[in-house]
Parts: C-alpha cells; sequence; structure tokens
C-alpha cells in the first residue's frame, strides 16, 4: 500500500481538509484523503496522563468548548493546557472551527462545525488512515509534527520518545516508510537522529523568530551555512510561506532565494501554508500562489487547508 507516491510537488494536508471541516478531526482526514492529499498532517500533544492527542495548540480554548465544561480549570494566563486535563476527559470536549481569544472565527467563511466532532489520540488516527487506505485503495503517507518539545519538558514530559513508539508501533520505521516527521526544535530533531537513532525522513519547519516556537534562530537557519548544518540532520525544511519571497515598493513579488538555497543542499522544501482564503501579502489568487511556488520556485511539497484546489492547480 506504500508505493507509488508522486514526487512533486507532493500535497500535505494541513490539519486535514481544514479549510472544509474542523481542523484534525477524522473528518476532516477523511475528507482530504478523498481530496487527493499524498500527506495527511498531524500535530501531537500529550495530555495529563502522557497519552499523545492529535491537536495544534498545548492548548483547548481555541477549537474545543473546554471552557464551558471546565470552567476555573484555566491557568493563570486564562488558557486551558491539554496537559492539564486527562484523556477520558479531552474525549468529552466538542470541537469546532477555529476561534480567536474574543470568540470571533480565525476564517469566517469556514463553517463553524456544527457536529459531533472529538479530539483523538495519535495512534487512532493511524489506525483511521490505515484503514482508509484499505477502503480507499490509495496509498497515503503521515507528517506528524513533535509539538513544542521543550515545554512538553518543562511540564515533566518527555513526548519524542512515545512519539517514536507511536510511529514504530504502526510500522514506520524505514527512511523510505511514507512518513515524514517535522519539528520547529532544531536541537530536538538532532536528538530524534542521533539520540533516538530514528532513521525517518527529518523536516525542520522555518517560522519566524517572533513566534517563539522553539529557543531556533530561524534567520540563522535560512543561511547557506544554517542550511548545510540542517542537512547534516534533516531531509527537508518547512518554512513560512513568507520567508520564499520579498515584496518590493512596486508591490512585484521576488524570489528570496530560499528554495534554490536549500536545493543546493540537497533538501526539499515544503512551505507552510497555502490557504485561498487567507493569502500571504503580494499574491491576488489562489493559482498564482501556485504558479509562483510550483512553476517559479520549484517546491518540492506544500502544507495546505484545501488539498482539493491544490490538486487541481499541481495538476494543470
Ligand atoms: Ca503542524
Amino acid at each position: 500500500m506504500r508505493m507509488g507516491l508522486p514526487i512533486r510537488p507532493v500535497i500535505i494536508a494541513h490539519r486535514g481538509a481544514s479549510g472544509y471541516l474542523p481542523e484534525h478531526t477524522l473528518q476532516a482526514k477523511a475528507l482530504a484523503y478523498t481530496m487527493g492529499a499524498d500527506y495527511l498532517e498531524q500535530d501531537v500533544v500529550a495530555t495529563q496522563d502522557d497519552q499523545l492527542v492529535v491537536l495544534h495548540d498545548i492548548h483547548l480554548d481555541r477549537v474545543t468548548d473546554v471552557a464551558e465544561r471546565f470552567p476555573g480549570r484555566d491557568r493563570l494566563d486564562g488558557r486551558f493546557y491539554v496537559r492539564d486535563f486527562s484523556l477520558h476527559e479531552i474525549r468529552s470536549l466538542r470541537v469546532h472551527e477555529r476561534m480567536n481569544a474574543d470568540g470571533s472565527p480565525v476564517y469566517p467563511g469556514r463553517p463553524p462545525g456544527t457536529e459531533e466532532y472529538r479530539v483523538h489520540t495519535f495512534s487512532e488516527e493511524l489506525t483511521f488512515i490505515a484503514e482508509l487506505q484499505v477502503t480507499g485503495g490509495r496509498p497515503v503517507g503521515i507528517y506528524p509534527e513533535i509539538k513544542s518539545p521543550a515545554w512538553h519538558k518543562e511540564e515533566g514530559f518527555d513526548i519524542t520518545p512515545s512519539f517514536l513508539n507511536v510511529l514504530s508501533e504502526h510500522g514506520y520505521v524505514a527512511h523510505t516508510d511514507p512518513v515524514y516527521v517535522q519539528c520547529f526544535d532544531d536541537q530536538e530533531l538532532v536528538r530524534v537522529r542521533e539520540v533516538h537513532n530514528c532513521s525517518l525522513k527529518l523536516i525542520q519547519l522555518i517560522g519566524d523568530n517572533e513566534w517563539g516556537e522553539a529557543d531556533t534562530d530561524y534567520d540563522q537557519l535560512c543561511s547557506s551555512r544554517g542550511l548545510k548544518r540542517l542537512a547534516k540532520t534533516v531531509d527537508g525544511i518547512g518554512p513560512w510561506i513568507n520567508h520564499l519571497y520579498r515584496l518590493r515598493s512596486d508591490r512585484q513579488i521576488e524570489d528570496s532565494g530560499l528554495v534554490a538555497r536549500a536545493h543546493e543542499q540537497g533538501l526539499a522544501v515544503h512551505p507552510f501554508t497555502f490557504r485561498s482564503d487567507d493569502l500571504p501579502p503580494g499574491f491576488g489568487s489562489f493559482a498564482e500562489l501556485m504558479r509562483f511556488a510550483v512553476d517559479k520556485l520549484s517546491i518540492d511539497g506544500l502544507f495546505t487547508d484545501f488539498p482539493d484546489l491544490a490538486r487541481a492547480q499541481a495538476n494543470s
């Protein structure tokens, strides 16, 4: 079932077909599969009882009804942390479309999520994806992310060994297996490779230093020297789309050179996130963005909330 994945660009369903259904629900993953995604993404966070669940944030409050269900269980910052709830409690929450702090939708054009959507474990999702491939008759890869490993350690849990155990239990062990492991933390990826002796393909995510995602200097990583160092550990990079270009004062788009520099080091480039309802500055349409990234820069893959649109554009 794991043969014949297309070479380029691979379409990675970002949190599933999250442009259509609430992110990281099994329904969003199934829809992404039927829309032709090559890889389905999982973000992995640990619960109070050290269970791994598929959620984008270390918090529960932007995508579930936790505040109504468990009042008073927030920390001093007013946030409800996955780490403060048992798996049993988290399973009882309802998942909805992503909201801002003030309760307004992040993407107003997307349906709010009126069905009984739930949180599931990392292992349950991998079983579900294995079943999808049997019934759907088409191979699909997985693209899991180790979320905030340094933060989890501060909370008393080393998430990475558990994460890698789940993968190996589901048969993902070899470099050729259809899986990319992603992380924002460059030192954790070095440990994954060298301490945990992991053979899987690894992707260094590259955000903006201002986000505070990890104690990693992304400006340095994007230099030729930084990329050369990365290439000793990882198979590719997952840069923020805005790192691929500069917007000149005349509004013309100029290649930043990052894709070419990464390719010189033999690194694949899988930028995030391609959204038709939230285009990066300077682009007038999803098709224009795809033409720039795929045809001009020759990216190797892309994260998208809209796998159907990306698939259609990539094939056109
Ligand atoms: Ca992610």
